[in-house]
């Protein structure tokens, strides 16, 4: 397995690697757990080479603590890695990818309004940035990203239409704990109580999503009922549960058969998101 620090490094390589064949990329803050890992197993079914970053954006961060706290595991990811059938590992520095007086913005309009862009104002502007640079230096062919940040799955798939980015965005399922908890690294956050009652949101989606389908189709109430029994099982705050057109992350209308619900709720100091398919 190859490391690349620098984007120099990147680019020295990348030449030879792309004569050998496709390149699928695996883009990741690290602290890795299954959920990389099984993004990184599905990249290597899709192209010859498999490249995985780890960048801990700071542009994507709207709260500094955030990002002071988010975890940074760089020996054990590499670890991780080296067990996978990845080919190289890109851990550039900030000014790899942010040289000074950097002044570029990306903005994907509409679809960065809601969920999780009303809460985080410049977030997606950020994940947009990063991940049009990273495409730019890595130029793979797939990029592997998770359906557990759904928004940003979609938020990607417009970016490289809009941008005639010639890269397939290939989703990758959530992987969750036994109890349904989806991984994520800032699970490690949450205190023995907490991670317990963390557990109730995909309990809560699973309850709704069988409601729905047994033809109770009254979104609002199930998402008020839905505050209501994340809050009475110890959640400090409700950000939002909706239910939207997995599509375009439109209200739905009649005519949409492919709902998802979104949620995201606060313990302590950790913000969780998770989403699951209706159908
Ligand atoms: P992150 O390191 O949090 O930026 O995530 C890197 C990639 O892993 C993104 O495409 C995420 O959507 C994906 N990811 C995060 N958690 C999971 C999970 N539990 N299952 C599958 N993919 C995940």
């Amino acid at each position: 397995m190859i490391i690349a620090s620098s984007k120099h490094e990147l680019k020295q390589r990348i030449n030879d690697i792309k004569n050998t064949g496709t390149i699928a990329f695996v883009p990741t803050m690290g602290a890795l757990h299954l959920g990389h890992l099984s993004l990184i197993e599905k990249a290597s079914k899709y192209a010859d080479n498999v490249i995985v970053s780890i960048f801990v954006n700071p542009k994507q961060f709207n709260d500094y603590k955030d990002y002071a706290l988010y975890p940074k595991t760089l020996d054990a990811d590499l670890e991780k890695i080296a067990k996978t059938k990845a080919r190289l590992v890109y851990t550039p520095q900030e000014e790899d990818l942010y040289p000074q007086g950097f002044s570029t913005q990306i903005s994907v309009k509409g679809l960065t309004d809601i969920l999780c862009g009303k809460s985080r104002p410049g977030h997606f502007d950020g994940v947009a940035l990063v991940v049009t640079k990273l495409f730019m230096q890595v130029m793979p062919d797939y990029a592997i990203f998770g359906e557990k940040d759904f928004q940003q799955l979609q938020v990607i798939k417009k970016l490289v239409h809009d941008l005639d980015i010639n890269v397939n965005i290939i989703p990758g399922e959530t992987i969750r704990e036994q109890d349904g908890l989806a991984l994520s690294s800032r699970n490690v956050r949450l205190n023995e109580k907490q991670r317990s009652i963390a557990s109730s949101i995909f309990k809560l989606m699973t309850n709704i999503k069988d409601q729905y389908n047994k033809g109770d189709h009254d979104i609002h109430n199930l998402s008020s009922m839905g505050k209501d029994f994340l809050i009475n099982q110890g959640f400090d705050s409700v950000d939002y549960i909706e239910i939207l057109s997995e599509s375009n992350l439109s209200t739905p209308t009649d005519k949409d058969d492919n709902l998802r619900i979104f949620v995201a709720a606060t313990l302590g100091s950790c913000r969780l998101i998770d989403n699951l398919s209706l159908t």
